[in-house]
């Protein structure tokens, strides 16, 4: 290749990216992608431990005070955020006619308002800036649904309106919001499926597995990058084909 035809790529950006919940799962993996692609990384976690690389803050997403509290330290350590990644989420399984209305509740404070609380907070700084990237981690459950999970449900499809809305409320800012919707990967959340239901599942996916944690991450990385700026308010499936046609 002549001097003159080789491409000089721009220095990729260093940003400053919030992935809650990423001590384990797929928040682990998501912040080890980060960390990779060479930003500054942090998580509003409750316990455990941190990949390498990753500042951690300790938070719960269930509480308001607690959030605004883990993205002033988050801040002061690392700069405005740009990049937050709404992962932490908790499941409450239950048939109907059995779901309590805390294990209701439960669920749509950690995965909706939680979210909600951690978007509200980072938009601040976002709206300032003219420039931010929103993922909300949701789930094929959420468009597709699944016996014995309404609540969980029900809280991940609420993902997706709150993503429009809030694309339509500053997206004129330099700010997305998308939604990633992984199926069946392989974490805490899957292994701990009977061996039978494990199985009856990966019968239904077009792809016949289970995904890695890794996989979403290349997800989320995509929608979060500057090549995705004009991308909001969509929903990325990552779930080998299982929800189509959402
Ligand atoms: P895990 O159960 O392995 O991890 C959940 C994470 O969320 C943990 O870091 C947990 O922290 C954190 N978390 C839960 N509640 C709170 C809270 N109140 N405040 C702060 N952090 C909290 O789940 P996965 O990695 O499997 O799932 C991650 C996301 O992906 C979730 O939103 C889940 O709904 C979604 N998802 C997962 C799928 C799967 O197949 N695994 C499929 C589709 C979607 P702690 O360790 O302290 O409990």
């Amino acid at each position: 290749m002549s001097e003159e035809s080789k491409t000089v790529l721009p220095e990729r950006r260093s940003r400053v990216v919030v992935v809650t919940g990423a001590n384990r799962g797929i928040g682990r993996s998501i912040a080890q992608r980060f960390v990779a692609d060479g930003d500054r990384v942090a998580t509003i976690y409750r316990s455990g431990d941190l990949p390498d690389g990753v500042f951690g803050a300790i938070g719960d997403v269930s509480d308001t005070a607690s959030v605004d509290g883990a993205f002033a330290e988050i801040e002061a350590e690392l700069g405005p955020v740009e990049v937050l990644v709404a992962n932490a989420g908790i499941t409450r399984d239950q048939l109907l006619m059995r779901m309590s209305d805390e294990d209701f509740d439960q669920v749509i404070n950690v995965n909706l308002t939680g979210a909600f609380r951690c978007v509200r907070r980072a938009s601040k700084g976002m709206i300032r800036a003219r420039y931010g990237r929103i993922v909300l981690i949701s789930s094929v459950v959420g468009l597709y649904g699944g016996a014995g999970q309404t609540n969980y449900s029900a809280s991940k499809a609420g993902l997706v309106g709150f993503a429009r809305s809030v694309t339509r409320e500053i997206g004129s800012r330099g700010i997305t919001a998308n939604v990633v919707a992984p199926g069946f990967i392989n974490t805490d959340m899957t292994a701990a499926l009977p061996d039978a239901k494990q199985a009856e599942y990966k019968a239904a996916i077009p792809a016949g597995r289970f995904a890695e944690p890794a996989e979403v991450a290349a997800a989320v990385a995509f929608v979060a990058g500057d090549d995705a700026g004009y991308i909001s308010g969509a929903v990325i499936p990552v779930d080998g084909g299982l929800g189509m046609g959402h």
